[in-house]
């Protein structure tokens, strides 16, 4: 479903490699939480996966599709199809929630302007389907300013599955959260995880939490795998 090949990145003015001749293949269904310290890659490994950063060499595949030499026209398509949460929310604060989750129409580039438009009863229906999925139907007309970062992320949550996504993908989604509301972040996401048959791979901090709900665990350290296996094998990163 999604393949990594031999992929590479270096940012400009880099002495080292944030990621080094990445191999991976991931499976429908799967539920994989990557771990690493701050600085291993991890946001850049997500990033290439959605071509929000191409590669120095190697290439990412989405169901056959080279992701990596997609102009942006394509890659807005294939964006349909991966729904992003981030740690600080992307948000815009000033709208609601039901307007937050509409933007989720747009892919990542949600801004004010995308909102000057008009929504079919459909899309307004499935907006507000994914509010009621993520337990947030009694705040749909609260703008997002007002909400805990619980509520916030929840939001994210459902942009991201406004568009039926195969693959869900988390940048740290929980880094800004207390440890309770981490566990039910992730609790949620689980649950959407099994519901819509997603693949979903997600960078988090906490080895707990990744332990309590990954079904695959990979390890970075200085842009290399150092672990790739189920959450049971796993130690820590030294
Ligand atoms: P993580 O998400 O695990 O903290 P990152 O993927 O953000 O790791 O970073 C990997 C490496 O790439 C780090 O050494 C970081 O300093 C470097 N890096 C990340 N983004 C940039 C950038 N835009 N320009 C230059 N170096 C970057
Ligand atoms: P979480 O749900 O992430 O545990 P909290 O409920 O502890 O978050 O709140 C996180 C932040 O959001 C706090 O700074 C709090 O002051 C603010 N906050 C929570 N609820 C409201 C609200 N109804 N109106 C305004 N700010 C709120």
């Amino acid at each position: 479903m999604l393949e990594i090949k031999n992929l590479s990145v270096r940012y400009r003015g880099g002495h080292e490699n944030a990621l080094s001749g990445i191999n991976l293949t991931f499976e429908k269904g799967e539920f994989v939480c990557i771990l690493g310290k701050s600085g291993a890659g991890k946001s850049t490994f997500i990033r290439c996966i959605n071509g929000l950063q191409k590669p120095n060499q190697g290439q990412v595949s989405w169901n056959g599709e080279s992701v990596s030499n997609m102009t942006e026209k394509q890659l807005l398509k294939i964006r349909r199809e991966m729904g992003m949460i981030f740690q600080h929310f992307n948000l815009i604060p000033r709208l609601s929630v039901l307007q937050n989750v509409l933007t989720g129409m747009f892919g990542y580039r949600s801004t004010y302007k995308n909102l000057i438009g008009w929504f079919s009863p459909e899309e307004v229906n499935r907006a507000k389907q994914v509010i009621e999925d993520v337990g947030l139907t009694e705040q749909i007309g609260r703008r997002v300013e007002h909400l805990s970062g619980g509520q916030k992320q929840r939001v994210g949550i459902a942009r991201a599955l406004l568009q039926q996504p195969k693959l869900l993908l988390g940048d740290e989604p929980v880094s800004s959260l207390d440890p309770g509301t981490s566990n039910h972040i992730f609790t949620l996401l689980q649950e959407m995880h099994n519901r819509h048959q997603l693949l979903t791979v997600i960078n988090v901090h906490d080895v707990d939490l990744a332990r309590r709900f990954a079904t695959r665990i990979i390890a970075l350290k200085d842009g290399k795998i150092v672990f790739d296996g189920s959450p049971e094998l796993f130690n820590e990163i030294e």
